[in-house]
């Protein structure tokens, strides 16, 4: 650019308001001032240091993701030749038979039994949830630790689950009604029963095995990892660490199966999964994410990940009477974690207060808060288990992670910590 034309061009940068958004389409650059929804309805919108969590609503989509979500609800498309294009290509770049995208892991979980229950048989899908007395399978066999709270996703189908703890157990509690052998990737330590046994256990008795993947990914192997081991069937999000719509996720697995699952969900039928509609857009938006994801430079970005943990462990860890520890969590939500921990008779502040402070500060911040896995209080920010209520109550810690970041948050995280922790002394 000439001098003269980039003065020209600087010399409109003052008229664009905050409102305004200068954005490259396709090489053109268009100064429409665009309506900012979030400010006209007072909804408070934040820099999120604590991770993907679905009541923080979960993630930014990639630029790639927005730009695919845009361009094509512009267009019409037949629903069932969206899924089976992109199907195909995801099911190749996951080393599966066959792939859909569903409208979120949880919902590739009920879909993917869904789907065994009723096989091809339309007459089936149209009895789901009600299994009593139809002859159709009916159970679930999962370890007891890897029962948690979103195995609710099976008993929307009609099953129910059954827990076992050792192999003996599951040779004793697989029947006629069995449909699946389900596995929960991020208790996969707190189980006796090991990936691979599971696995040899489902082909043995001829009965499928699932995984739930959830927050497994980094590392990006993980994406293909189960489907090669022989998991039948394989959930993921693909509004967390991936980046695509937080209203998306992809069931992987056998091509009978997917194909069933299909069968259960919109744009067919009036059953239950039709609550489970994901539209072209989001198809194709979980696609470019999943994309995107495969041939991303992970390295780089962990690399990024941690420099900006530095920074803000940094920032505070010569504060008198604070004690900082980066960890990385060995399964599920795998990224740089700082934990922020003090002596309360030097800072006078809980868990809670600190994270009250960063909140309603400017700008506003949400961190992490207590020393439990993340997703025990994905429930609400201040509705968490009223059990987990009590055990956090006087933590004097709060965790930040920074893969939800956008470049400089950083520096600002890091400034308002250091901040309120001096001012709580
Ligand atoms: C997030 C999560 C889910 C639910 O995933 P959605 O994509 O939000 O439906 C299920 N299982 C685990 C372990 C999770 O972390």
């Amino acid at each position: 650019m000439k001098r003269r034309k980039v003065i020209q061009s600087l010399s409109t940068l003052p008229l664009i308001s905050s409102l305004s958004v200068a954005k490259v389409t396709g090489g053109q650059i268009s100064r429409k001032k665009k309506r900012d929804i979030i400010a006209e309805l007072g909804i408070r919108s934040f820099i999120n240091a604590a991770g993907t969590l679905t009541y923080m609503s979960g993630c930014i989509m990639h630029d790639e993701v927005v730009e695919t979500i845009e361009n094509t609800s512009r267009h019409f498309c037949m629903i069932d030749e969206v899924q089976d294009k992109v199907g195909e290509k995801i099911a190749k770049l996951v080393h599966s038979e066959a792939a859909m995208v569903t409208c979120g892991a949880f919902s590739a979980m009920t879909l993917g039994l869904a789907g065994v229950l009723t096989g091809l048989d339309v007459r089936k899908v149209e009895q789901l949830p009600h299994l009593a007395g139809t002859g159709m399978k009916s159970e679930v066999i999962c370890q007891k630790s890897h029962n948690e709270r979103y195995n609710h996703a099976f008993l929307n189908t009609g099953c129910t689950v059954v827990e076992v703890e050792t192999l003996a157990d599951v040779e004793r509690a697989i029947s006629e009604r069995t449909a699946l052998l389900h596995f929960l990737n991020i208790t996969a330590n707190a189980g006796q029963i090991k990936h691979e046994e599971w696995v040899a256990i489902g082909k043995k008795y001829n009965i499928p095995t699932s995984i739930d993947i959830a927050a497994d990914v980094p590392p990006v192997s993980n994406l293909w990892k189960f489907n090669d081991m022989g998991f039948d069937l394989v959930f993921i999000s693909g509004g967390k660490a991936m980046r695509g719509p937080q209203s998306a996720g992809i069931l992987m697995g056998r091509k009978d199966i997917v194909a069933a699952a299909r069968l259960n969900a919109p744009p067919r039928g009036y059953t239950v999964a039709r609550g489970h509609k994901v539209n072209k857009e989001e198809i194709l938006g979980m696609y470019v994410a999943l994309e995107k994801f495969v041939s991303g430079d992970h390295d780089r970005e962990w690399k990024d990940w941690e420099a900006q943990i530095a920074r803000i462990e940094g920032a505070v860890k010569d504060l008198p009477g604070i004690t900082t520890k980066v960890t990385i969590p060995e399964l599920g939500n795998i990224t740089p974690t700082l934990t922020i921990s003090w002596d309360e008779s030097i800072v006078k502040l809980t868990g809670r207060e600190l994270r009250d402070k960063l909140r309603f500060g400017s700008p506003s911040i949400e961190a992490g808060f207590s020393g439990l896995p993340l997703y025990y209080y994905q429930a609400g920010s201040d509705s968490i288990d009223p059990a987990m209520e009590e055990t956090l109550k006087g933590a004097n810690l709060i965790r930040v992670t920074a893969w939800m970041l956008q470049p400089g948050e950083d520096k600002i995280v890091a400034r308002r910590i250091r901040e309120e922790l001096t001012a709580g002394r």
